[in-house]
């Protein structure tokens, strides 16, 4: 089975969506540096698109167009600045003229080059997409991609990680975890890093797992200045800012640092401990609406519950800053991969329990690890938090990743809370239910879901409430 470190769970990227901005997004740069190895870019005289599925159903809302633009033309999502997002998009969309792969200049008209195929399927997943070049010589060539959840992407005819990674626990299910974890008297932190460490060094995975919490970090503290409408036309507003403003009544400090530590001091009780948690979730969520840059957490659309849960510890627990960043996110994104594994993150496949019911998962485990838990109560807590998130569906307004997927992000935080705190206060010797079994009975509840219900905005409230989205 595939070997997943946990910086393919975590990826730093620009919002809305993992499968439906990141994953075409990394398909069109994989396309481009294809033709770049083959000397190919300067014979280029045309690029098509095809969208197929829930890509193209929902596409247009999830910034999928976007995505496609700025991957042609050469920029990466980790890298972009923030606001050359809508810019380069908008120069295109005027223009006509794409510059491909940062090096040609060619004809491009987005509503022509892009095309949406919203009633056809392919057959392998319900994100295909299919990249044409036409070339001087009357020539062409095409690939075709599944952009399979969580910013990950299948080209056609090849599988997921090709190279071959060897770790040294190998990790396909819960009873793995427990097998090694017993064995050597560790934590699933300990155990992920011993795998970590045979693809870079202990000071190298330190430096990648803390620049993850900064850009998370950097995310909530920016998200908390904004207020207004979000895009896209549902006229949603921004809450997260009104929620910190009030909490703190005197202002923002001037940077993240000065804003955890005023976090920190302030007295708290339990209405505005949970106005918190709400507050760093939506903020994230926000930023994703808007094309700000966020971390994929499995997902973008879920990308707000991981943050959250971990401010709230390092504002609200007793804890041991960076070394409790590091063991959170190493046992967090561990059970992601669990479930990647054993079931899906794309919501094109499972719903939302596979967005935000994993990534709620993960977020009580990491919690739990940094509580002091040992493995087994990990394991329960993410065993509790997607117990409680099975046969959730996708249903997003207008496509749009804004309602319900952003307050639902305040959910799923506090639900990986609770789920952790039980688990503390529990023998998971005694728990009934596995980590594996919940992992399997997700994946039994994503095949029975209805299609309506797996990110095509067809059916749930996309269907009932009437949205009036101006084409702008
Ligand atoms: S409803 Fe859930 S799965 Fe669907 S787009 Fe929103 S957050 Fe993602």
């Amino acid at each position: 089975m595939e070997r997943i470190s946990v910086f393919d769970i975590f990826k730093i990227g620009i919002g809305p969506s993992s499968s439906h901005t990141m994953g075409p997004w990394k398909a069109a740069l994989d396309f481009i540096n294809s033709l770049q190895h083959q000397n190919l870019i300067d014979r280029v005289e045309k690029i098509q698109v095809e969208l197929f599925g829930s890509l193209a159903k929902t596409g247009m809302g999830h910034g999928t167009d976007l995505a496609v633009i700025l991957g042609l033309a050469g920029h990466h999502p980790e890298s972009i600045p923030v606001d050359w997002v809508q810019k380069i998009y908008t120069e295109v969309q005027n223009s006509h003229q794409l510059n491909l792969a940062n090096s040609k200049n060619i004809s491009f008209n987005p509503e022509t080059d892009i095309l949406f195929h919203k009633d056809q399927s392919l057959p392998a997943h319900a994100n295909g997409m299919t990249i044409r070049a036409f070339l001087v010589d009357e020539n062409s060539i095409s690939e075709t991609y599944y952009s399979i959840g969580g910013g990950f992407i299948i080209k056609e005819g090849n599988k997921e990680f090709e190279e071959v990674r060897h770790m040294p626990y190998p990790i396909d299910t819960a009873e793995d975890i427990r097998k090694w974890c017993n064995s050597m008297q560790i934590s699933i932190a300990q155990l992920v890093l011993q795998n970590e460490l045979s693809l870079q060094n202990k000071d190298q995975i330190y430096a990648g797992i803390l620049k993850i919490w900064k850009v998370m970090k950097d995310c909530i503290y920016q998200s908390c200045l904004k207020s207004g409408e979000l895009p896209g036309g549902l006229k949603v507003q921004r809450r997260a800012k009104k929620l910190a403003d009030n909490l703190l009544k005197d202002g923002m400090p001037a940077n993240p640092d000065l804003f955890i530590q005023k976090i920190q001091t302030n007295p708290t009780d339990f209405k505005s401990t949970l106005n918190w948690l709400s507050c760093f979730a939506l903020a994230v969520n926000e930023e994703n609406a808007s094309f700000g840059r966020i971390v994929t957490a499995p997902t973008n659309g879920a990308a707000g519950v991981i943050p959250a849960v971990l401010m709230y510890h390092i504002c609200f627990n007793q804890n041991k800053g960076d070394e409790d960043i590091v063991r959170f996110l190493l046992t967090a994104g561990e059970i992601g991969s669990l479930f990647k594994k054993g079931a899906t993150i794309s919501a094109a496949m499972g719903g939302c329990q596979a967005e935000i019911g994993v990534s709620s998962a993960m977020a009580a485990a990491g919690l739990t690890e940094v509580m002091g838990g040992s493995f087994e109560q990990c394991m329960m807590a993410a065993e509790i938090a997607m117990e409680h998130h099975l046969g959730m569906t996708c249903d997003p307004i207008g496509g749009l990743v804004q309602v319900p997927c952003i307050e639902r992000n305040t959910m799923g935080a506090i639900k990986a809370v609770t789920a952790a705190q039980i688990a503390m206060e529990s023998d998971p010797t005694k728990a009934l239910v596995s980590l594996d079994a919940v992992i399997k009975t997700m994946k039994e509840t994503a095949f029975d879901m209805n299609h309506k219900y797996k990110e095509t905005a067809d059916g749930g409230l996309a269907l009932h409430i009437p949205v009036n989205i101006v084409e702008c």
